[in-house]
This record gives structure tokens, sequence and C-alpha cells, in this order.
């Protein structure tokens, strides 16, 4: 089979300045960074620290950004993995996988494994019609083995993100696993416009244009439907060839968002 993407990190020049709000996450996510750089400093004095991470919030709240900004503000390779591309249809793939993933971290340490969506892989044991030795399980078992198996030498975090933590199996969730829990909630109003603010550094803003009023004009939007928002409304002044976005635009644009969510509450079951 073709040799994953995986295994090649990828750099992040994303920092905490292009997550907006979040404040709680980002100083819990600060002190990895600190680790990251300088790791020796903490295995001098014999601290402990966390080898799982795991970021929860609902879908859009910025976990995989989170997750690219612990790796860029600590300049560290970030391996990158999405836990449903595991579903593999051969038995051993996702747990070789997993095993060479981990293998490529440790050599390139200090750095992160970021496993998204770690609810689709991670669900209670033992549920399936596998018996438990179905493909999914080999490789929840795998990653559980690997986090074991840290010698507590090497520098590496292992972050998860999932927007379903209540499914999880219970032992992905005890000390030396995913033991640090990180919570991203929805922005409130404030946190809001601050996003709205990072999403328009480079988009030209008509006079009558207030961020503020979209922002009051958006509660339970997440980040991604705020960028999405922005977006929309860009793509609604360049249609008219203007070269400026109008508070008309976001007006508008929201007024689709919504409608499109309408439209899936409506349709799906
Ligand atoms: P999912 O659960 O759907 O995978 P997620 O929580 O991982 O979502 P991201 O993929 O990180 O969310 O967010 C999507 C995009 O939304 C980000 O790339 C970013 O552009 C924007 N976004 C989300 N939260 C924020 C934030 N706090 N500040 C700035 N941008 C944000």
């Amino acid at each position: 089979f073709l040799e994953p993407e995986t295994l090649k990190p990828q750099t992040s020049k994303i920092t905490f300045e292009d997550v907006a709000g979040q404040e709680n996450a980002k100083r819990e996510v600060s002190e990895l960074v600190d680790y990251l750089r300088h790791p020796e400093q903490f295995r001098q004095v014999g601290a402990e620290v966390p080898r799982g991470v795991l970021l929860m919030g609902p879908p859009g709240t910025g976990k995989t950004l989170m997750a690219k900004a612990l790796a860029g503000e600590a300049g560290v390779p970030f391996y990158t993995i999405s836990a449903s591309e595991f579903i593999e249809v051969f038995v051993g793939v996702g747990a070789a996988r997993v095993r060479r993933l981990f293998e490529a971290a440790k050599k390139s340490a200090p750095s992160i494994i970021f496993i998204d969506e770690l609810d689709s892989i991670g669900r209670t044991r033992g549920t399936g019609l596998g018996g438990g030795h179905d493909e999914r399980e080999q490789t929840l078992n795998q990653i559980l083995a690997e986090l074991d198996g840290f010698t507590g030498r090497e520098a590496v975090i292992v972050v998860a993100a999932t927007n379903r933590p209540d499914v999880l199996d219970p032992a992905l969730l005890r000390p030396g696993r995913f033991d640090r829990h990180v919570t991203l909630d929805l922005p409130d109003r404030r946190d809001r416009l601050a996003i709205l603010e990072v999403h328009t550094r480079k988009v030209p803003l008509a006079a009558g244009v207030a961020l503020d009023t979209v922002a009051a004009g958006t509660p339970g939007f997440s980040g991604a439907d705020l960028k999405n928002l922005v977006n929309e409304a860009a793509i609604l002044a360049a249609r008219q060839q203007r070269r400026e976005v109008t508070a008309q635009d976001f007006d508008e644009a929201r007024d689709r968002l919504l409608m499109g969510a309408v439209r899936t509450l409506v349709i799906q079951p």
C-alpha cells in the first residue's frame, strides 16, 4: 500500500495571534509550548509533563487551529493524522501506521502528533461486531500501547481533538494517556468580534461596516462559521465588482448561512 503522507511532518506558521479568544485554552496550551521549546529544563528537575492532550469542543471552535498554533509557537514539527483515515480494509494496517507515525515523531523530537476526530477510532471498545478484534480496536489498542510506551525522555506531545468526548473509551482518558483536557467553547460576542477582526485583516471593509454589530448578530456561530461569513460577504462584493465589502454584504451572507443551516436541519432526520 501507499506510504502514508502523514509520515512527513508539517511545519506550522500559525501562532496564538491567529487564534482569537479562547484565552483559557491558550493559557493551558502555552505551558506545553514552554516544554517543547526547552524539554531539557523540565527533565533536569524531574518534572512530569503531560503526554496526551485532548482538545474538546463543538465543531469549528478551532481545535485543529489550536494544535497548529502549539506547533507554530514551539517551532516543532507536526505530524497529523485523521483518525477516520485509519479505518482501512486490511486488518493491521491502521496499527502499523500508528507505530510508524510514533517512530517518526520520536526521531524528530521535540515534536507533536495531532490525531483529529479521535472519537471515530476511540469509541468504547467491545461494542462492534468484531468481538474486540476488528481493525478499529486494533488501531486504538496500538495508540494506547504507544502512549504507554513513552519512557518519559522523548519530547513528543500527542494532541487529539474530539467533539464527542462522551463516547470515548475510558481507557484513553486514564492517567498517562489523554489526561490533560482543554476545552474550546463557542465564542461569546466579544470573542466573535475578535475572530471577525482576525478574518477581515486582509478584507477591505466599507466605511459603514461595524464588526461589533456583525458579532452581535451572530450568536451561536463558531469560529469556522464566522470565517465562512466573512468569505461569503467578500464573494458577494466581488461578484458585483465592488472593491469593498459592505454591511449589506454581511447581512446577506449571514441570511444565506442561516438559511443553509435551517435547510440542513429540516432535511436531516
Ligand atoms: P472540527 O471539529 O469541525 O474539526 P475544529 O474545532 O478543528 O473543527 P478548526 O478546523 O480549527 O475547527 O476551525 C476551522 C477554521 O475556523 C480555522 O481554520 C479558522 O480559520 C477558523 N477559526 C475557528 N476558531 C477560530 C478562532 N478562535 N480564531 C480564529 N479563527 C478561528
